[in-house]
């Protein structure tokens, strides 16, 4: 089983014990049965807790002030299973830093691009914007007002573009648009 106790060794398990119970710190070993507590922050993540009898959780429901809680019997994983687990954990992790490292690699791309010159033109049709707002108010519109416009309409396409990148595609639709 040299292995095996070498794999756990490289993943950071220990090669004796599936856990050290979270009160007495006798350790819980693999494949044995160990006490879970009811409440639910006791069985979260990292700060998860691990008890080697019902004695050992009855000891830590006064010091969490629990008000109600049972001991719940659960069986450890074999070593073999418990390694298992923690490469398929570790890849799932790995998986996920190379998904992340290709998205921040296509929003460089994008900034990349962005840096291109590209002429600030106007956006807007004039005539139409004009008649909608002598339709709506009765008012006049100033020419500068289509390059404010434009400004604008160029800062919310930018926003569009990055999540259309961050997407991973190559086209922007309507929902990469940021709602006013
Ligand atoms: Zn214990
Ligand atoms: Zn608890």
């Amino acid at each position: 089983m040299t292995s095996l106790n070498e794999a756990c060794q490289a993943r950071g398990m220990s090669e004796d014990a599936f856990k050290v119970c979270s009160n007495c710190k006798k350790p819980i070993p693999y494949g044995g049965v160990w006490w879970a507590c009811s409440v639910s922050t006791c069985n979260r993540g990292k700060h998860a807790l691990f008890f080697c009898s019902v004695d050992c959780v009855d000891s830590h429901a006064p010091v969490l002030r629990h008000r109600s809680y049972w001991a719940e019997e659960r069986r450890a994983p074999t070593k073999a299973e418990a390694l298992a687990a923690a490469e398929a954990e570790a890849r799932a992790e790995r998986e996920k830093a190379e998904r992340a490292e290709e998205a921040r690699r296509r929003v460089v791309t994008l900034s990349a691009s962005e840096s291109r010159e590209v002429p600030r033109e106007i956006l807007v049709v004039a005539s139409r914007l004009k008649a909608y707002v002598r339709e709506r108010s009765g008012m006049n519109t100033s020419d500068a007002v289509m390059d404010k416009l434009s400004d604008h309409l160029r800062a919310l396409v930018e926003v569009a573009m990055r999540n259309a990148a961050e997407d991973g595609r190559k086209t922007v639709l309507d929902r990469d648009v940021p709602e006013i």
